[in-house]
């Protein structure tokens, strides 16, 4: 199969987070001709987004998540020397079997995969960067493309809500400096959620928590803390209806499950309301769940022959780093024994 760039590739990966790095990897080490596509400037998927130390890989610690990307980058780049140097690629090149100038592994960062279509023959994807659309072609597709922030439009539909947008802080940190006087709150009843809530009590005059299940989700250690967390607030089962105020945000409007409506005097919202898996582009190409995860028997292949899928987007229960390269590895594994029983048939 030839793409218009002229190259052959066996294996396509989208994703260059711990997963599709992983299974990167893998490919180099079994020989195989691999393009890795991430629509970021560089590969490391989630982890340069993790502002807190790692501390459950086997292999090392780090102090954050952009150390932990480094590292990655930096062993595929160490990977992709050896398999160039390696004593068998020199050979293979005397004896004209292979060319040391081959590069077995192609990345293109920023370029996002918008399309997928499969055949007999193998698996055809459609790109977009800043030079325009393309098509590759591949044998095999492993599709990790892991999570991104799940974000809560602000609810309501008042043309005032344009005016409140800097008081509605979708994961990011853009609260004001001094917070002494303000009442906040955080939206969420995960971990992340339960973390920023005792953080920001902290330096705020009141922190309610607003969560829509009937309890919170957090580990029992950060249940047990933010239980004595004096300025701190929890209302489960309630859902924020919509926000008051004229050039600032002054109040929101509450709806608790079965109850009337209610107001708060707040200033600030941080919605930490968790992840979604980034799958549209498998939409109506594999099986997904109901909540958009990757169905996937065992060896990580999709309901597509030709499409395997690992991390994230697979393993709603433990989203980990890794799991994410265990199963990286994993589906490597696997497509390399398919594509070796065809070259050998
Ligand atoms: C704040 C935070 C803290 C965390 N802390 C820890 C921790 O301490 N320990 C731990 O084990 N795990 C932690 N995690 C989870 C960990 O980061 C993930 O489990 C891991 O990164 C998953 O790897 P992945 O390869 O499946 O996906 P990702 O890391 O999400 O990588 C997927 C990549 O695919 C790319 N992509 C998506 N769609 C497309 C497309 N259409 N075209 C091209 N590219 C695409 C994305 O840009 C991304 O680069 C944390 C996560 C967060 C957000």
């Amino acid at each position: 199969m030839t793409n218009e760039t002229g190259q052959n590739f066996d294996v396509i990966i989208v994703g260059g987070g711990p997963a599709g790095v992983s299974a990167a990897m893998g490919f180099l080490e079994a020989r195989l001709s691999c393009l890795l596509i991430d629509r970021m400037p560089d590969l490391g998927g989630q982890l340069p987004d993790i502002p807190s130390p790692i501390v459950n890989l086997p292999a090392t610690t780090f102090k954050d998540g952009a150390a932990a990307a480094q590292a990655l980058r930096q062993a595929l780049e160490s990977a992709r020397i050896l398999a160039r140097d390696s004593e068998e690629e020199k050979l293979g090149s005397e004896l004209g079997l292979r060319s040391n100038n081959a590069s077995l592994l192609t990345v293109l960062n920023q370029c996002s995969v918008t399309s997928i279509a499969t055949d007999h023959e193998g698996v055809r994807i459609g790109t977009t960067d800043k030079s325009g659309n393309r098509m590759y072609k591949a044998r095999y597709l492993l599709v990790a493309t892991g999570y991104r922030v799940r974000h809560l439009p602000i609810p309501g539909s008042s043309p005032q809500n344009e005016l409140l947008e800097r008081h509605w802080h979708n994961h990011t940190d853009t609260l004001p400096a001094d917070l002494r006087e303000t009442n906040l709150a955080v939206v969420g009843g995960g971990d992340s959620a339960v973390l920023k809530a005792v953080a920001l009590a902290a330096r705020a005059n009141t922190v309610h928590l607003i969560c829509r299940g009937r309890s919170l989700r957090c580990r029992p250690d950060l249940l047990a803390l933010i239980e004595k967390v004096g300025n701190c607030r929890i209302h489960t089962l309630t859902q924020i209806v919509g926000v008051l105020g004229d050039k600032a945000l002054t109040q929101v409007l509450l709806q608790r499950e079965q109850g009337q409506p209610f107001t708060l005097d707040i200033s600030e919202v941080i919605v930490k309301v968790g992840y979604e898996p980034n799958t549209e582009i498998l939409d109506g190409i594999v099986k997904l769940t109901t909540t958009k995860h990757v169905v996937v028997a065992d060896g990580l292949v999709t309901s597509e022959p030709r499409i395997y899928a690992a991390g994230d987007i697979t393993n709603e229960a433990h989203p980990r780093i890794a799991s994410a390269m265990g199963q990286g590895m994993l589906a490597a594994g696997q497509i390399c024994e398919k594509i070796f029983a065809e070259m050998r048939s």
